[in-house]
């Protein structure tokens, strides 16, 4: 792959998500003027030339750059990142985020196979989560020997215990408490108030601590929290912690030891427009979770998923035809609901950009054209739209578009409806490329079938 391109000063900063993403003049455009939006040292037009599209790219740089972000934020106090595995489970993605000393947090025994699989070591930094555990799942992260387990009910407590017994292995656990927080984030990722079905009322943790400590095989070891996804706000984050500080006061004074406060993740990201200074943005969240914390000497494990992942990507689509119903104007794209659920699901907002900006489409002397549109798939759900009455640079069928921002909680919640084969995804480093999954075969989604 020639990547032929060099840094042009960018008049698209909007669009862009460095050190990942961004528009470059291109040698091989078609014009001097074209800029080309490339993924690290690529130009995506190579890639989806290649790999076809719908198609999935994620930055390498992107990733470490933003995980270490977190890591200086965190410097000065003791920590585990913990990265969300739900967020990006690709198996490469992993091994990177461990390479990188990541440990995990996995909500299913499926999540705790692929940390095994990207690798072995990170078990020993991975924090079990999730309201519904089996107790197949967790005998596997007991053998396993997972750092600890999230426990979010009496009976789940039950059902870690006997397991425990039964492997004879002590199990490390803290108690997901529900911190009763309110945090503006869309209600079906609001997860920290006693509605919700998280955790345990923080003011009921006592007496199950107290039940936790009197089984033989369970060894009560930190506290949890999560709050919720897609929070901007550090406050949130920062009464969510007070209430933890008191508690965790309350436990050693009843004789509990509390080495761990797991802070879960929920750090959001700039869907709307670029971020302007990610590392400033982390400090404050830090400052707000740490600040309660500081006199207590605990060690952090840090669960942030969408905010390490989700600008390192984005899906390449291809405009598939254009089409006008009265007023409405439409661009029938080859990605759809069940490739990036966020906007059918949450009414989320994605920024959409053409990969190949202007000079080209500036021949008549005219300044760029811009227009109304949707930008909608091809599933026959009105639900499956990536964007609606969005005004966008006019675009040609069988020109390439971007949606941004979909490293996170993309391909994760992707799904087969109406017998799609879900997209490939691949990791871009400087000027090489790995297909990190293959894209899908229709053979492949019948293989389970019998007639
Ligand atoms: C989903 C989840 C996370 C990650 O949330 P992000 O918003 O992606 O940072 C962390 N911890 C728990 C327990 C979760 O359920």
């Amino acid at each position: 792959m020639s990547p032929g391109s060099e840094v042009a000063k960018s008049p698209y900063t909007d669009f862009e998500r460095p050190p990942g993403f961004v528009y470059r003049a291109a040698k091989s455009a078609q014009r001097d003027s074209d800029n080309v939006l490339h993924c690290e040292d690529l130009p995506l037009p190579k890639l989806a030339e290649r790999y076809g599209t719908p198609l999935y790219v994620y930055s390498t740089s992107a990733i470490r750059a933003r995980l270490g972000a977190f890591e200086k934020a965190f410097r000065n106090f003791r920590h585990a990142i913990c990265y969300s595995v739900k967020a990006n489970s690709n198996l490469s993605i992993l091994r990177l985020l461990a390479r990188e000393g990541c440990g995990f947090d996995v909500v299913s025994g499926g999540e705790l196979e692929r940390v095994l699989a990207a690798e072995r070591r990170a078990a020993k930094k991975t924090v079990f989560s999730g309201v519904g555990k089996t107790r197949e799942e967790i005998t596997a992260a007991l053998k396993a020997g997972i750092l600890i387990f999230n426990v979010e009910s009496e009976s789940e407590l039950g059902a870690l215990e006997e397991c425990a017994a039964r492997l004879r292995k002590m199990a490390r656990v803290a108690l997901r408490v529900n911190p009763d927080v309110a945090a503006d984030t869309h209600p079906y990722i609001a997860t920290g108030l006693h509605k919700h079905k998280f955790g345990v009322p923080i003011d009921r943790a006592c007496t199950l601590y107290a039940k936790a400590a009197a089984a033989k095989y369970l060894k009560v070891a930190g506290v949890s929290v999560h709050i919720g996804s897609q929070i901007t706000d550090p406050a949130p984050f920062g009464e969510a912690m007070a209430r933890v500080a008191d508690l965790v006061k309350a436990l050693r004074s009843d004789g509990h030891t509390i080495d761990y406060v797991d802070t879960g993740g929920g750090l959001g990201i700039s869907y709307q427009e670029a971020e302007n200074d990610f590392e400033t943005y982390v400090e404050n969240y830090a400052r707000a979770v740490t600040q309660p914390l500081r006199d207590l000497n605990v060690q952090l494990l840090l669960e942030p998923g969408r905010a390490i992942v989700g600008p390192a990507g984005v899906l390449l689509t291809s405009v598939l035809y254009r089409k006008q119903n009265d007023s409405k104007r439409f661009l029938i794209v080859d990605a759809a609901m069940n490739d990036l659920i966020r906007p059918a699901l949450y009414g989320a907002y994605h920024k959409i950009v053409p990969v190949v900006q202007l000079g080209s489409r500036k021949t008549d002397g005219n300044s760029v054209k811009r227009e109304m549109v949707d930008v909608v798939g091809p599933v026959c759900e009105s639900g499956d739209f990536f964007a609606r009455d969005r005004e966008l640079t006019e675009v040609k069928e069988g020109d390439l578009l971007a949606i941004l921002d979909a490293g996170a909680y993309g391909m994760a919640l992707a799904s087969n409806y109406n017998t799609r084969p879900r997209p490939a995804e691949l990791l871009v480093s400087r000027k090489s490329v790995k297909v990190i999954r293959r894209r899908e075969s229709v053979q492949q989604l019948l293989g389970n079938e019998r007639v």
